[in-house]
């Protein structure tokens, strides 16, 4: 089914001033801000049946954030009620909730919607549904997520596999683990979370490791219901602690990945951390080994546990690193011939990135150009990690180099102050529709490669890494290179003249 644009005079008016693709916080954020100018012809598309995004869709045991709370937040939206300093996942889960309710975005939201592509026609977006069912709009803003779409191992006989198999994005809360013979396949700073929860209930637990990670202590409190109270009274007191929180990811991601050239020592000082806590935890040194990773720190997100390491040490605990060869009825078989029977399996091998996800569904703009193809042909790229020339009034946020800083919150709201500048620019000239120029784009290309020079991913040792930081083709084109404040300034100030205007 199609429901046809409205015409006026013979001109093509689009049903809606925005479609936002994903109801996650990116979305939301976009729609907050496509308000704040004017624009209240919203929908917002998600194919999930709530709104939060990731927040909504993992539940696994052991899911929390690990940026500090105050700081994993929008900013111009405090939550002095966080419980402790790294919040667990369903109170991600509510104050998206909260955001949602309080900037009145659930009228606009449609829940279960599948889109599978939009086209650029000329003058408007017209998106499509899984169900066939399109609609009109001036924008599109893609807030698909970067980790939104499952990698499910391909490991010979999986599929004949008797027992049960969960990913860790489609956690079964009925299935029941107590006693259960498990298998996690990944050490991702997913695992780090679940693989403690997991060991507590059943029986036997086998992790199957092919990178190790490198963890570091997590300084994790409970924030008393006192100050809590204390940061609703006083907004300013949580100004501070998100300030020092931010501060102290903006060094990390400074000395750690962005000037790795002029920093390294920073780097050997968080491995030296991470292996003193990892000794801390395991004495048996062929375990510590085994769990120490050989590249360079920040080549792949490291993250944070206190009781990671230390569960390996338990008895019913073993860290497998033989590779896979096949999976039969109830049994995992490693290379080396080992045999593993098991009840259940579960996954938590990630996330798909540079072969689905860029983008997550089919865009075609001006002259037919097809985005997923147009960035594997001609490498991956989007100005200021939003918008791409060829793309007329599309607003990318999961692009590359979009992601800046540790934060999502960061990279978001950096896209709001980008959005507000062009939105704003439009409107003083009377004009509908942007498109960034060729030359704009090339120099931020250009100006993206060259820092990525500087940084770990270039003169660190990432080889074995395994880092979704790469894409296939080897290059980091994920995290953008820049300090935040730098992203930020550049939201405010970016040239008008990267544009056009018609
Ligand atoms: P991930 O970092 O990509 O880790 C996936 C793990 O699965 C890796 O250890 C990987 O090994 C392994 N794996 C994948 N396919 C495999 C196969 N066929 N055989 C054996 N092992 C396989 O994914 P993730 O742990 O889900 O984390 C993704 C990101 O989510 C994190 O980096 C983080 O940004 C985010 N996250 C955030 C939070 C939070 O609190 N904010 C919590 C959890 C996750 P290789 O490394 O060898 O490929």
């Amino acid at each position: 089914m199609t429901s046809d644009s409205a015409t006026t005079e013979g001109a093509m008016v689009a049903q809606y001033d925005a479609v936002i693709v994903g109801a996650g916080f990116g979305g939301m954020g976009a729609a907050i801000q496509l308000a704040r100018l004017g624009h209240t012809n919203l929908l917002i598309l998600e194919r999930e049946d709530d709104l939060g995004g990731t927040w909504h869709v993992n539940r696994y045991p052991g899911l929390a954030v690990d940026i500090p709370s105050s700081t994993y937040s929008y900013s111009f939206e405090p939550n002095p009620y966080w419980s402790r300093l790294f919040a667990p996942g369903p109170e991600l889960k509510r104050y998206a909730e909260h955001v949602a309710d309080k900037y009145g975005l659930r009228k606009w939201m449609r829940f279960g919607a599948v889109v599978t592509g939009a086209v650029w026609e000329r003058t408007h977006w017209r998106v499509t549904l899984y169900s066939g069912e399109s609609f009109t709009s001036t924008y599109l803003v893609t807030a698909t997520g970067f980790l939104s779409q499952p990698k499910m191992p391909e490991i010979d006989g999986i599929d004949g596999f008797r027992g049960k198999v969960i990913h860790t994005t489609a956690w079964d809360d009925d299935y029941d683990l107590t006693g259960k013979r498990a298998a996690v396949i990944g050490t991702g700073a997913t695992a780090v979370q679940l693989i403690p929860e997991v060991a507590k209930v059943v029986s036997e637990l086998t992790v199957y490791q092919r990178t190790p990670i490198w963890v570091s202590p997590k300084p994790d409190y409970v924030v008393p219901r006192r100050l809590q109270a204390a940061f609703a009274a006083l907004p300013f007191a949580q100004r501070v602690v998100r300030l020092t929180g931010s501060a102290i990811l903006e060094l990390l991601m400074i000395t750690g990945v962005v000037h790795y050239k002029n920093f390294r020592l920073g780097n050997r000082i968080a491995e030296r951390w991470c292996r003193a806590h990892l000794r801390r935890q395991v004495r048996d040194p062929g375990l510590r080994r085994k769990l120490t990773p050989d590249y360079s720190f920040g080549c792949k997100r490291p993250t944070f546990s206190n009781d990671y390491f230390r569960t390996f040490t338990r008895p019913h605990v073993k860290l497998e690193t033989t590779g896979i060869a096949r999976i039969e009825d109830n049994a995992i078989i490693t290379a080396a011939g080992g045999r593993t029977e098991i009840d259940v399996l579960l996954l938590a091998t990630g996330f798909n990135l540079w072969d689905v996800n860029f983008p997550a569904i089919e865009i075609i703009g001006r002259d037919g150009r097809d985005l997923g193809k147009w960035w594997r042909e001609n490498r991956f790229q989007a100005y200021e990690g939003v918008t791409v020339p060829g793309f007329p009034n599309l607003l990318s946020l999961n692009s590359p180099y979009a992601y800046s800083g540790l934060s999502y919150f960061t990279t978001i709201e950096c896209q709001m102050k980008h959005i507000d500048r062009l939105f704003t620019a439009m409107r003083r000239r009377g004009s509908r529709v942007f498109e960034v120029t060729q030359r704009a784009n090339d120099e931020f290309l250009d100006r993206m490669t060259d820092k990525v020079g500087d940084s770990v991913f270039a003169l660190g040792q990432c080889a074995t890494a395994n880092s979704y930081y790469f894409n296939q083709h080897g290059e980091a084109t994920l995290l953008r290179p820049t300090s935040t404040i730098a992203a930020h300034r550049e939201a405010v100030r970016f040239p008008l003249s990267d544009y056009t205007y018609a």
